[in-house]
């Protein structure tokens, strides 16, 4: 099944409105419970919700687009923040945070050093960094997204290893097997389906 580039960009701006417009009136803490639909669609068929809803996405795949514009360069991400441990600690921090504010009403300035935090490390930094390590939405979904039965996946025997769909996966999570060809690590992957447009011989699908 292909994924569909405009349905995708329709989809986010849309689920961005409709963030937007709970934030001016107050009832921002409705937004949980599309991302409570978001863990139950991501048990079968993965990410959705990080690639097609969320408002932090949306606004990482802008800033990706202005960074590339303005020519920004790109600091490497430390080596330390490959441990895959390390994102259940930032999402510990999370909560902590999230129920100290609550407590003291301060959700809207919550959600403005969490929008502010996103931005800091995806203009510096590869987007990745935000989705795999800091993000406490992409932490729990990591969890669930594991047992989703569709999933993109790489025809391996087809792949001509040319590394195309690497270069553009925003959670850095397609990987080179030992001999050269790509595999995706799917709990990470946010279904957004550019591998698939980038791949010259289209051998990436979303699949059982
Ligand atoms: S593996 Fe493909 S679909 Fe998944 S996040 Fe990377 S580019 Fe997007
Ligand atoms: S873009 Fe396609 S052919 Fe190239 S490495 Fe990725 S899966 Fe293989």
């Amino acid at each position: 099944m292909k994924l569909n580039k405009t349905f995708r960009t329709i989809s986010q701006i849309l689920f961005l409105a409709i963030f937007v417009f709970l934030l001016i009136i107050g009832k921002n803490m409705l937004w949980m419970a599309l991302f409570a639909i978001g863990v139950l669609v991501s048990i079968f068929f993965g990410r959705f919700y990080c690639g097609w809803v969320c408002q932090m996405g949306t606004l990482l795949r802008g800033m990706s687009y202005i960074k590339k514009k303005l020519r920004i360069p790109q600091i490497k991400t430390p080596g330390f923040f490959k441990q895959k441990w390390l994102r259940f600690v930032f999402f510990a921090l999370f909560l902590g945070f999230i129920i100290l504010m609550q407590k003291n009403g301060l959700q809207l300035f919550a959600v403005l050093i969490i929008t502010g935090l996103s931005i800091v490390v995806s203009l510096f930094f590869h987007e990745s960094l935000w989705h795999n390590v800091f993000c406490p939405y992409g932490s729990l979904l990591s969890l669930t997204s594991r047992f989703a039965f569709l999933k993109v996946k790489i025809n391996e025997e087809k792949c001509i290893s040319c590394g195309k769909c690497e270069r553009v996966c925003p959670s850095e999570t397609i990987l080179i097997k030992e001999n050269k060809k790509r595999q995706i690590d799917t709990i990470d992957c946010l279904i957004c389906g550019k591998c698939m447009e980038a791949c010259p011989i289209k051998v990436i699908d979303y699949k059982k």
